[in-house]
């Protein structure tokens, strides 16, 4: 019999609608004790080991909840499910895919809707992660999200809407599977994933976006010892205003990693416009063109690269590369 372990971290999945329509946390998590799914033929172990809204998660829980991980491959579990808030799912995901070894199925799953709401997400969706933990079809997957019958991959997910159930997305290639009758089904493989195995998290990463008319102050207000790396995303292909680039050239100066990728939802940011600002000069000046990753993914790739102490040409090779 398969051992699953259940994590559960907070979110609206396990939050309840009061009498005023409010969405507020509970002091019992209302799923941590259902198990419908695969009942008899799993071993499900519950840890409430957080009840946070996910805007309360930092990178120093993310690192808890992959120590806490850790602990349980080495104790021979054989899938873990992570329930979470869904606004930073994706980096709490993301992370864990930069930071596990790639040796059993870890599926987080979040809700929409709060436990008591009419036509409630959070027990089906958690019901659909245990069974995908569980499949022999699961290993070698990475890191899974798994929301609304499909089968994400952490790198490139993303929360795409505010309260629709159907709000995570795969923008440039789509989900890798689905869930039909509660069984996982696969069409698409997991590239490469290279993991860095951090036990400590820096600070000091920041994420900027940028927009038309754009002046230098944001970076240059981040231009102290304190700023340890920094993502901009960019307009369109990979182009900012050129106004922000003195500013710029002065944190480089100062051996701060700048980071570009795109604001656009879909598409990768790439060296094609040679002019002020734009992709061609931005890679001359010494940022990393970092391909396919939204900005709280890129952010989370650097905070990790930085953890593990890469720099200079490592640093630049691993944060580019988004399909390894
Ligand atoms: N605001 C909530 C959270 O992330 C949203 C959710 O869980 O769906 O905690």
């Amino acid at each position: 019999m398969k051992t699953i372990l259940a994590i559960h971290t907070g979110g609206t999945i396990s939050m309840s609608q009061n009498e005023k329509g409010e969405v507020v946390p509970n002091n019992e998590n209302p799923i941590a004790k259902e198990q419908v799914i695969l009942k008899g033929q799993i071993n499900l172990i519950t840890d409430n080991l957080f009840n946070l809204p996910s805007p309360h998660i930092t990178p120093q829980i993310m690192l808890t909840l992959k120590k806490r991980i850790m602990k349980a491959i080495v104790q021979g579990v054989d899938g873990v499910v992570i329930t979470h808030g869904t606004d930073t799912l994706e980096e709490t995901a993301y992370f864990l895919d930069l930071t596990l070894p790639n040796t059993i199925p870890v599926v987080l799953t979040g809700a929409m809707r709060s436990s008591n709401e009419v036509g409630s997400d959070g027990l089906y969706n958690f019901q659909n992660a245990i069974s995908i933990a569980s499949a022999h079809e699961s290993y070698g997957k990475g890191v899974l999200v798994a929301m609304n019958d499909e089968i994400h991959t952490a790198r490139f997910v993303t929360k795409t809407h505010t309260t629709n159930v159907d709000t995570f997305r795969t923008p440039t290639f789509g989900p890798i599977g689905i869930v039909t009758q509660h069984k996982a089904k696969y069409f698409q493989e997991l590239i490469q994933t290279e993991v860095c195995d951090i036990d400590q998290v820096v600070g000091g990463v920041y994420l900027l976006k940028a927009y038309a008319g754009m002046s230098g102050d944001l970076f240059s207000a981040l231009d102290n010892e304190k700023t340890h790396g920094i993502v901009i995303e960019g307009l369109g292909a990979g182009n900012v205003p050129p106004q922000t680039l003195a500013a710029i050239q002065q944190l480089l100066d100062h051996h701060i990693p700048i980071v570009l990728v795109s604001r656009c939802y879909n598409g990768v940011a790439q060296e094609i416009y040679d002019y002020a600002g734009g992709g061609i000069q931005l890679e001359r000046m010494g940022l990393i063109l970092c391909q396919g990753l939204n900005g709280q993914k890129a952010r989370i790739k650097l905070l990790v690269a930085l953890s593990d102490d890469k720099k200079g040409a490592e640093l630049r090779r691993f944060v580019s590369n988004a399909v390894s």
